[in-house]
């Protein structure tokens, strides 16, 4: 029998929306999802910065609209996700990568912060996927991806509302998972270790913090951004349709490192 691997991993046909898509992390899986064939819609909430996002992609040779919305504001992501459907088509992959991080310490976090921090990072997946899910259900095929962190599973001092914030998006994953398998649709969640993006801008130019990332991080580096597409477009193919409900760790091995 000869297998075509690469049709396992071909997105062609589908529409794929990233949350938080015009930079980072968010702007590298949505590259990745666009050259493994996929349509891509960007989301983000500067016209600008949208605009120069779906440029960079179109100088790449990528398709790509934008979409400017707030994940927090749920009319506008209604509203955001309806005009996706009739300018590019019904959403068959959701990214819900869009997150913020603010640090201080526990007993001075301002509740503000709080607040924030888990409207983003928690309760915006939650709200951003029910707006998918309707046209999903119905054509009984879809993926959500959404993006956690290794402090889903481990911690660090002054990022409280943040760990709990991504330890709830690893059990939104679990729980969305078992409940939409029956619809044919697969929720899984990616959980990066350090990367080098703006939400590190600070830690990547502290000396100390840095040595303390390479010499803490097997692989002995940050992780470069576009090295989270892979797995993105792995999640998103089908060759990940009997995968669901899982965090995958995406760390050069500090999660397994003593
Ligand atoms: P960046 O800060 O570089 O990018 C985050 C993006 O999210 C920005 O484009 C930002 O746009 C957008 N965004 C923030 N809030 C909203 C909102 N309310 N509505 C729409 N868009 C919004 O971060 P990263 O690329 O590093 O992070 C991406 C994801 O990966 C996040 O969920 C983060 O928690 C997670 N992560 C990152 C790690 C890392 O090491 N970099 C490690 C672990 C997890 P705007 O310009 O409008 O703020």
């Amino acid at each position: 029998m000869n297998i075509d691997v690469s049709r396992w991993f071909d997105l062609t046909g589908r529409v794929a929306l990233v949350t938080g898509g015009c930079r980072g992390l968010g702007f590298a899986i949505a590259r990745g999802l666009a050259a493994a064939g996929a349509k891509v819609v960007v989301n983000g909430r500067d016209a600008a910065a949208l605009a120069d996002a779906t440029a960079r992609l179109a100088r790449d040779g990528y398709a790509a609209d934008g979409a400017q919305f707030d994940v927090t504001d749920a009319q506008a992501i209604r509203e955001g996700i309806a005009a996706i459907a009739k300018r590019a088509g019904h959403i068959d992959i959701l990214v819900n990568n869009a997150g913020i991080q603010r640090r201080h310490p526990l007993v001075d976090f301002p509740q503000r912060d709080w607040d924030d921090i888990i409207a983003t990072n928690l309760t915006a997946p939650h709200i951003v996927s029910q707006a998918v899910l309707p046209a999903m259900i119905e054509r009984r095929r879809g993926k959500i991806i959404h993006i956690a962190s290794l402090m889903a599973e481990f911690a660090r001092p002054t990022v409280v509302p943040y760990i709990a914030a991504k330890g709830g998006v690893r059990q939104l994953t679990r729980g969305m998972a078992v409940e939409l398998a029956a619809h044919g649709i697969q929720v899984n969640a990616i959980a990066p270790g350090y990367f080098a993006t703006e939400m590190n801008r600070a830690l990547l130019d502290d000396a100390k913090f840095d040595a303390w990332v390479k010499a803490r991080t097997p692989a002995g580096r940050w992780g470069r951004p576009d090295e989270i597409a892979g797995l993105a477009v792995f999640l998103a193919s089908s060759a990940a349709d009997y995968v669901t409900g899982q965090m995958v760790m995406i760390d050069g091995g500090m999660s397994v490192a003593l």
